[in-house]
């Protein structure tokens, strides 16, 4: 095991912020598996997870199990970390100016197709070698200079050279859920399957450039701009959602890792066989998952508890006006698992009040929360 910091230049006189990583290598051929926790750095569950991986993996690593490679990042946001507005952890958005720190990582797609010139061969695993150097060659070649900019950059490094990408996040409150992209699908299922999803939600692209696809899109569209060399996707992403932000938990943290490391035996990082279990779920399209919002302001209960499933028709949750008393049922559109829904029970008009996985696909443009 090797630990490693850099230093990322605050934005204030005499700031830094030191983002630190573990990584694990055998030396060997076996793939490279990325996990990070804590992007949002209001998130502890995937935090916890991912430390205690990395205690998991000294063990494996004694034990000489490594047969390929981990790097974990185990709090991801070392800039988000330090804020807080009255007392309380702010880390989805930056508060210099509002970005959220899961969007804007840079398309390398053009900067790589063109350092890649007519440099690709017959050989689908030196072109491989070849698409993950010149995407981190375009990476070096953007320059930035703001924080969390710097610290996007920072985490595409570390991750590019990864087969695959696994960035732990959670919701409000949830059932464990997954974000992924059909190119991804294959190596991520499993995945899903260890860790028992109750939602496993697919857009080719969800828009605003998150972490997971600033990964996976270049590849596919680097195969259809080089269409007579044979190229893989030389990298599979997901967004695994480990339940709600109250969910830090070192039991269920425990348990998490003990899937990650059977997820990272099946994918050969680690020593060893492992079988996968039944979904728990199949995957829906995101562009099918409704998002419940208030159509006014009022106090939230919910009819319906998480990982039910819902009808079209069946009121979800219920908003009560505190002065009038007069009640605003709140009723799901779609069908299926009612998977997420916010921490909090106060909801102001436009609220996002509950997701649930339908599979008839009826949303366009951004698909993701702001
Ligand atoms: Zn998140």
């Amino acid at each position: 095991m090797h630990e490693h910091f850099i230093n990322i230049p605050g934005r204030a006189i005499g700031t830094t912020h030191r983002l630190t990583w573990f990584t694990f290598d055998s030396g060997n051929d076996g793939p490279h598996v990325y996990v990070q926790g804590g992007l949002h750095a209001d998130e502890g569950p995937g935090m916890l997870a991912a430390r205690l991986l990395v205690d998991r993996l000294i063990e494996e690593d004694r034990a000489g199990k490594m047969r390929g490679k981990v790097t974990v990042v185990p709090a991801a946001n070392p800039l988000a970390l330090g804020q807080f507005l009255h007392g309380d952890q702010q880390g989805r958005f930056d508060h210099y100016d509002g970005r959220n720190f899961n969007r804007d990582y840079p398309d390398l797609t053009a900067l790589a197709i063109a350092l890649l010139g007519d440099t690709l061969t017959n050989d689908p695993q030196a072109n491989t070698a070849r698409i993950r150097q010149a995407l981190l060659q375009a990476l070096e070649t953007i320059e930035t200079s703001a924080p969390s900019d710097r610290l996007r950059h920072a985490l595409m490094r570390l991750a590019l050279p990864a087969d695959v990408v696994i960035d732990l996040h959670c919701d409000g409150e949830a059932e464990v859920h997954l974000y992924t992209q059909p190119v991804s699908l294959e190596r991520v299922l499993p995945l899903a399957a260890l860790t028992r999803c109750r939602a496993v939600l697919v857009a080719e692209v969800s828009g605003g450039e998150p972490f997971d696809e600033a990964l996976t899109k270049p590849w596919r569209s680097i195969a259809e701009a080089f269409p007579d060399n044979p190229i893989l996707q030389g990298c599979a992403s997901c967004t695994l959602e480990l339940r709600g932000r109250m969910d830090v938990d070192r039991r269920l943290a425990a348990d998490d890792v003990a899937e990650l490391v059977n997820y990272l035996r099946h994918v050969g990082a680690l020593a060893g066989n492992q079988s996968i279990p039944a979904m728990s779920c199949q995957p829906t399209p995101l562009a099918a998952s409704e998002a419940l919002v208030a159509s006014v302001s009022g106090l939230l209960s919910y009819a319906i508890p998480l990982g039910h499933h819902v009808r079209a028709g069946d009121v979800v949750a219920e908003i009560t006006d505190p002065i009038t008393g007069e009640l605003h049922p709140i009723q799901a559109t779609t069908a299926g698992i009612f998977y997420a829904r916010p921490a909090t029970r106060i909801a102001e008009i436009n609220k996002r009040l509950g997701k649930i996985a339908g599979t008839r696909p009826f949303r366009d443009g951004p698909l993701l929360s702001p």
